[in-house]
């Protein structure tokens, strides 16, 4: 069995990994490099986590989270607890370098190449695989033609990495405010000697000014100190998936199918999971979709009114449930988070501070 992997991003470097179990694989990349230019955060659950370092070093994984603030800049809102390893930040570029290098030690040929066609029955720039993954990022232009990208909804985000001290490292803030982050959220992640602040909004803002705003709002609060070393953002996703990301002998994955958890944009996860549950008969691939993509559509719904909600609302939410912490296990399935939180024993008060907030608006 032959197959072609088209895009050499994170979910194309594991679906490459985990095919070459059970197939031979072409992964082709427009860029000589992989991990450049890079855009994401890198924060994943402790499950992804673990997942990865069968493939990667732990020099990988710059430093665990386990407390996630939700509110308002000032720092008015509600503090998520996790348990012990609940969350890591990665250093991205690193862990696309190293997922390379595994790929290669399994067998997968890389090609430096800019795919121009791919056809539903196999054809990759006019040579014939038994099956193609299209894993080309959000532009999805291969993937479009073939009629299995997805539409999402998508923001431009943001990061400043300052090199410094960070007041709380493990912490992560993250910040609902439509000044700051109209649209999305704002976030401060806080690591040893270094944070990352950022910020998202929808398109027309100049969101390198906002970025610039938050770091002020994370200085003043004496959150983080230092220099900014680097800056770097992109496209974020926030659902909904793909429902038709199979085409014949063709599947999108990543970006390309919109397999982002709608609340945060994370695709690190969905991307995972598809990758990892490809089964051994290559001839199954869109099974590998069933569970994760009505997963992803039904917490749009969720996304879209936490990212279009008013300031009032957020206000009102925050206000209500500031000073409280809340204890979570579940990071990757965010409807299973907000189950885990309406189930606690402060589910009383959550409930009435969400009806406040948002009803009637
Ligand atoms: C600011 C920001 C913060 C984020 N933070 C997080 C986070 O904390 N956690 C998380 O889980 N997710 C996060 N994300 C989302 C995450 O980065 C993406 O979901 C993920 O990187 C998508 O990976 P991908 O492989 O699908 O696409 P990409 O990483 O875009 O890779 C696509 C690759 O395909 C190549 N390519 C494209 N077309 C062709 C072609 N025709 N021929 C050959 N090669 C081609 C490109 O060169 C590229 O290398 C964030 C995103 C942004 C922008």
């Amino acid at each position: 069995m032959r197959v072609a992997v088209v895009g050499a991003g994170f979910s194309g470097l594991v679906s490459s990994i985990y095919l070459s179990r059970v197939a031979n694989v072409t992964l082709f990349e427009e860029h000589g490099e992989v991990g450049v230019p890079e855009h994401c955060t890198g924060v994943v659950s402790g499950a992804v986590w673990e997942a990865l370092s069968s493939f990667v070093s732990s020099e990988v994984n710059e430093g665990a989270l386990e407390e996630f603030f939700l509110g308002l800049p000032e720092g008015v809102g509600v503090t998520l607890k996790g348990p012990k390893g609940f969350a890591a930040k990665l250093d991205r570029r690193r862990l696309e370098e190293e997922l390379l290098e595994t790929a290669l030690a399994e067998g997968v040929k890389f090609v430096k190449k800019l795919v121009i066609r791919v056809t539903p029955k196999g054809y990759v720039d006019n040579e014939k695989y038994d099956r193609a993954v299209i894993a080309e990022g959000w532009r999805a232009e291969l993937s479009e033609r073939l009629g299995v990208a997805a539409k999402p909804r998508r923001v431009y985000g943001l990061n400043l990495e300052v090199v410094g001290r960070a007041a709380y490292p493990g912490r992560a803030e993250v910040w609902f405010d439509k000044s700051l982050a109209p649209g999305f959220f704002s976030w401060v992640v806080m690591l040893d000697g270094k944070a990352v602040v950022g910020t998202a909004a929808t398109k027309g803002y100049d969101v390198r000014a906002l970025a610039r705003k938050a770091l002020e709002v994370a200085e003043r609060r004496g959150l983080v100190e230092g220099e900014v070393k680097k800056e770097y953002g992109g496209v974020i996703q926030t659902g909904p998936p793909s429902l038709t990301p199979c085409a014949s002998k063709v599947c999108a994955t990543g970006d390309a199918a919109g397999l982002n958890k709608p609340v945060t944009g994370g695709g690190l996860y969905p991307s995972l999971y598809v990758a990892s549950r490809y089964p051994s008969n290559v001839d199954n691939l869109v099974k590998a979709y069933r569970v994760i993509v009505p997963r992803l559509l039904a917490e749009t719904p969720v996304a879209r009114a936490l990212h279009g909600a008013p300031q009032r609302a957020y206000v009102k939410l925050f206000t209500a449930l500031d000073g409280e912490v809340l204890r979570v296990t579940e990071y990757d399935n965010h409807l299973k988070t907000l189950a885990e939180l309406v189930q606690s024993k402060k589910a009383f008060k959550l409930l009435k501070a969400l009806l406040k907030a948002f009803y009637p608006l």
